[in-house]
């Protein structure tokens, strides 16, 4: 782990729990970083980058959360990198409580972690326009506002949070979607990168993404027809996020049942908009029903 790895020309990555993306601008070794990790990874990214001569000049975020933004601090100090996210997420780095609010609803409970989400950065974090040349970017919806993806000039592809490694999905059973018509049609774009080297925050780097693209969309049709299935009767959101978490038997903390009523939430909202589920007002509370 936190070893750099070469992949194609100039284009690295470094194995991680997020894995992140490297991408050398020039001869004297200047890097771009493509996200760097929690605050306990970014010392060993930095190290790894250090004992390979290489400098991070650009350090630019997939997306605001926590573990790809939180190595932020120490990397930024000892570099004074030019640091570079997409236009909604520059505005959750602004202020940790942004992110809480959303995923709650309102304002949040004490009980609920300040530093689940994401950095709280006071210094400049510049718009994409300022990418430099080599790599484009391009939009990846459904995880969260605003993620992007890195493509290098050597056909490599970094999508961040668009899906999770089979092993994650078969312990976490339902990963944090924001918006699902688009997380959907992100899955459908990685899907048509298959047979190019892709590399996922969440899963090893494989240059055939196809089969862990699909496992990812069917977990998705599964946890649908598993709220279809509840919806037979009306509920409720909280009641279907009663039931999501009995159904997997998952431990509920604060934070897990935040980032899961969020997501159940979304995932209502896109069955509804579909029209797989109605939704109306029953004794004052906002309910659903399968279509008969
Ligand atoms: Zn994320
Ligand atoms: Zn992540």
């Amino acid at each position: 782990m936190y070893e750099l790895h070469h992949l194609k020309g100039n284009t690295y990555y470094i194995d991680g729990p997020t894995n992140c993306g490297v991408y050398v601008l020039n001869e004297n070794k200047d890097v771009l970083l493509f996200d760097c990790g929690t605050a306990e990874d970014g010392p060993k990214i930095y190290n790894a980058l250090e004992k390979n001569g290489m400098h991070v000049t650009h350090l630019v975020f997939s997306h605001c959360h926590a573990d790809h933004s939180m190595g932020c601090h120490y990397i930024y100090e000892r570099t004074h990198c030019k640091m570079i996210a997409s236009k909604v997420e520059r505005g959750f780095f602004r202020d940790a409580t942004l992110d809480r609010g959303f995923l709650y609803g309102g304002y949040p409970l004490d009980e609920y972690d300040s530093k689940l989400m994401h950095v709280d950065s006071n210094d400049e974090i510049y718009s994409l326009k300022e990418l430099p040349e080599g790599v484009e970017f391009f939009h990846l919806p459904g995880h969260h506002f605003g993620m992007i993806g890195l493509r290098t000039s050597d056909d490599v592809y970094f999508v961040a949070d668009t899906l999770g490694s089979i092993d994650l999905i078969e312990r976490a059973h339902i990963l944090l979607i924001y918006d699902v018509k688009g997380y959907l049609e992100s899955l459908d774009f990685v899907k048509s990168l298959d047979g190019k080297i892709v590399v996922p925050s969440h899963n090893e780097v494989t240059d055939h993404i196809a089969p862990i693209v699909d496992f990812n969309k069917s977990n998705i049709y599964d946890i649908i027809d598993i709220l279809k299935d509840f919806l037979k009767e009306e509920h409720n959101c909280v009641e279907c996020t009663s039931y999501i978490f009995d159904y997997f038997e998952l431990k509920i903390t604060y934070n897990k049942y935040l980032i899961i009523l969020s997501t159940i939430r979304s995932y209502l909202s896109y069955m509804s908009n579909a029209k797989m589920i109605k939704n109306y007002f029953k004794d004052n509370r906002l309910v659903f029903k399968a279509e008969a």
